[in-house]
């Protein structure tokens, strides 16, 4: 089983791949934005430093993010896992480099803005880290406003809104040329179209990491 880094623009439905991979096989999937995230809602130093970044769609210095991710991988001690949202910067990946072994692939998840836009319109989230899509029939939630796992009340990303959306997909797109280039050139990419069913999607993944 590979190790695998996600590549993809806001909305490209990489944490509801993430969150079928780690039950179907038992990856551990460390997600930076949840992580940040998490750090806002209990009120940390480091959340009070990042939120006002955040909210604006732009990007967590290089730093701050390699600790963080650094500190993660450490203690998973061998266990699988997803890189979701990490990294996002040709800084972020060469130092990655120097702590995880040759084991991994990286998947770029292609989508393009229309299609992102009008994801990022209709996604809600759950606290548990389920994902949902009032614009996409698989992933409605099968009660208004509820999460179909928890049960838990559905929320909108303070980041979810258009103007912060379209920072996040420039700031992406400034920084995955260069991304793309660094592993491709170790022939690591493997690019797949995500606008299909979340199945296909899945099926094409579990190909390449089992592969
Ligand atoms: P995400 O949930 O992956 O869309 O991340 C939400 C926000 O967290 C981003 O818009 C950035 O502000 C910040 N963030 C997440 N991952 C990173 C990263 N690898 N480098 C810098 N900032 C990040």
């Amino acid at each position: 089983m590979k190790n695998i880094i996600f590549i993809a623009p806001p909305a490209a439905g990489k944490g509801t791949q993430s969150n079928i991979l780690k039950e179907k096989y038992d990856y551990a999937h460390i997600s930076t934005g949840d992580m940040l995230r998490e750090a806002i809602n209990s009120g940390s130093k480091l959340g009070i430093d990042v939120k006002n970044i955040i909210d604006k769609g732009e990007l967590v210095s290089d730093e701050i993010i390699i600790k963080l991710v650094a500190e993660k991988l450490a203690s998973l001690k061998g266990k699988p896992f997803i890189l979701d949202g990490f990294p996002r910067t040709l800084n972020q990946a060469i130092a990655l480099e120097k702590i995880i072994d040759d084991n991994y692939v990286t998947i770029y998840l292609d989508l393009s803005e229309e299609e992102a836009i009008s994801r990022i319109t209709g996604r809600l989230t759950c606290s548990c880290g389920k994902s949902y899509n009032i614009n996409i029939d698989s992933l409605k939630p099968k009660i208004v406003g509820k999460c179909d796992a928890c049960g838990s009340n559905l929320i909108k990303r303070d980041d979810d809104n258009v103007d912060a959306f379209k920072i996040r997909f420039k700031t992406f797109l400034d920084n995955t040329e260069a991304l793309l280039d660094y592993y491709n050139s170790k022939n690591k990419l493997v690019k797949i179209d995500v606008n299909r069913e979340v199945s296909d999607i899945f099926n094409d993944i579990s190909g390449v990491v089992n592969d």
